[in-house]
């Protein structure tokens, strides 16, 4: 739904940066506590933190979108252009 402000989207690199992010780091189909990427961290691990924080940065204030992408990159995660 394109008129949905939930859906609106003011970083559009980030937002695709986020998706990609959380499907690599998705929840281990058979065991609950792990990631799926193979991450040696608890689930959820810090990557999927990054992508579910950027994904509601995306779709909010700029200046969300700005710390996250800063945060992103202080992970050492590229925002894709
Ligand atoms: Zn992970």
């Amino acid at each position: 739904m394109a008129n949905d402000p939930a859906e609106r989207i003011v970083d559009q690199a980030l937002a695709r940066t986020a998706d990609q992010l959380a499907a690599a780091h998705s929840q281990h189909p058979d065991n609950p506590r792990r990631c799926a990427a193979g991450c040696h961290s608890a689930w959820p691990c810090m990557s999927h933190r990054f992508a579910e924080r950027a994904r509601h940065a995306a779709r909010g204030d700029w200046r969300d979108a700005w710390t996250a992408r800063h945060d992103l990159a202080s992970a050492g995660i590229p925002v894709a252009g």
